[in-house]
């Protein structure tokens, strides 16, 4: 018998004392933000059927076809642990009937995670990930509330330097001819793309275009680009969601060669990436996407979601790197304010307003996906907020919000610069 030795497996690592300040601080952050935008946590197991994932992610990717935790349990079914969070996030959503929720059905997560991925540093087999996940809803406002919440996350660690990248993929309704043009592109240049890159020419030449390799990035930079050739809903989608990121003032380039590796991904992609101080990128933080076919994929109803996913340890690796001190941030307080809008105009600007009060640290409730005001009022009425701030059509036109005292029934117009100030008086005067 061989002398065991004690020592952990290639890939997985402690969690020692020393870096528990690290994961503290994330998950406190992680709670104010999931908060603030009324996201509630779910936790799902770590061993699910393999299905789950070989249906969503699918087979022909890395992480399904390589790199699953894959076995038999003694009752013969085929499990793995879960190499990523959204498919068992979706399996759980139709398992449970949460369609019979008010939408869309806000969730974020935090855990452990496996891939058995080649041993490299900063990569473990054993990691962890968040994520956030709005599901039941397909409108664009969803996709930048999604990708505003990834970035500040990012900004309450006290992350600097970095970039949001968008792109859309497109749907089944228009990837499938972008699909033809790629190929036919790319098996012109066959010769000049790396081994992996020629097998996948066949299975998914999409993913072509995530390949590291450089011979294969310099025919990447030739490629025909999907948003040219996105069909009318989701051109109509996409011009959506970057209208709100510019409202919301985000800082966003457009890589129209972003597509994220997974089948699962339709419309919106995007990644949070850390650039040095001369904007060259130093990799991937948090990254997401809209994921309209994924509930069909695991044989569910039809049922629109998007989320996005954060990796722990590489965030961890960056903060220490910055010797960011791990302190603690406020959990929010309940909110006595309710923000209804009426409009696109409206909508669009009641996001940076609402943007504006989550800086200044003032509780705000919103219901941005319901289109009617009457709808809204109900809600805030059940959630009992004293006020609500209404941003209808005339407001937006011509900056002003009116402010109903819901006790009282009395409204005032207030301009628009002035509100956040004003409402942090009147909370103020409150207590
Ligand atoms: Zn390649
Ligand atoms: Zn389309």
């Amino acid at each position: 018998m061989s002398k065991f030795k004690y020592q952990n497996l290639t890939g997985m690592h402690d969690i020692l004392p020393t870096d528990q300040v690290f994961f503290k601080k994330i998950n406190k952050v992680l709670e104010g933000v999931s908060h603030y935008y009324s996201f509630d946590k779910i936790e799902t197991p770590i061993v699910e059927f393999a299905e789950v994932f070989s249906k969503a992610v699918g087979t022909d990717t890395d992480i399904v076809g390589k790199e699953m935790y894959t076995f038999r349990t003694k009752g013969q079914d085929l499990v793995c642990l879960r190499p990523e969070g959204t498919a068992p996030v979706m399996r759980s959503y139709l398992e449970h009937g949460m369609h019979n929720l008010p939408q869309p059905v806000k969730l974020w997560y935090v855990g452990p995670f496996f891939r058995y991925e080649r041993p490299q540093a900063g990569r473990y087999r054993q990691f962890h990930q968040f994520g956030f996940e709005a599901v039941g809803d397909k409108n664009p406002s969803i996709d930048s509330q999604i990708i505003q919440m990834s970035y500040d996350v990012l900004k309450e660690l006290g992350f600097k330097n970095i970039t949001i990248e968008v792109n859309s993929i497109g749907d089944s309704e228009c990837r499938p001819y972008f699909k033809k043009i790629l190929t036919s592109y790319l098996k012109s240049k066959k010769s000049s793309l790396c081994s992996d890159c020629q097998r996948r020419l066949k299975e998914n030449p999409l993913r072509i275009l995530d390949c590291k390799e450089e011979k294969c990035q310099r025919v990447k930079a030739g490629a025909p680009q999907i948003i040219d050739h996105l069909c009318e809903a989701c051109h109509a989608h996409f011009k959506q969601v970057l209208e709100f990121l510019d409202e919301l003032e985000l800082p966003y380039t457009l890589n129209p060669y972003l597509v994220r590796g997974l089948d699962y991904y339709t419309k919106t992609v995007f990644e949070i990436i850390e650039t040095s101080e001369t904007g060259t990128s130093l990799g991937t933080l948090i990254g997401g996407g809209r994921y309209d076919n994924l509930a069909k994929m695991l044989g569910g109803r039809d049922t629109p979601g998007c989320g996005s996913a954060g990796g722990i340890e590489r965030i961890i690796e960056v903060m220490k790197a910055k010797e960011e001190k791990a302190g603690g941030s406020k959990k929010p307080e309940e909110a006595k304010i309710f923000l209804a809008q009426l409009g696109q105009m409206a909508k669009m600007k009641s996001m940076k307003l609402f943007e504006e009060f989550r800086t200044a640290k003032i509780p705000v409730a919103e219901s941005f996906s319901k289109d009617s005001l009457k709808s809204q009022l109900r809600a805030a009425d059940k959630m009992g907020a004293k006020w609500v701030l209404i941003f209808g059509q005339k407001e937006a036109l011509e900056n002003f919000i009116t402010l109903r005292n819901m006790e009282t029934g009395t409204k005032k117009e207030i301009t628009l610069d002035k509100v956040v100030e004003e409402m942090k008086e009147k909370l103020k005067n409150n207590k």
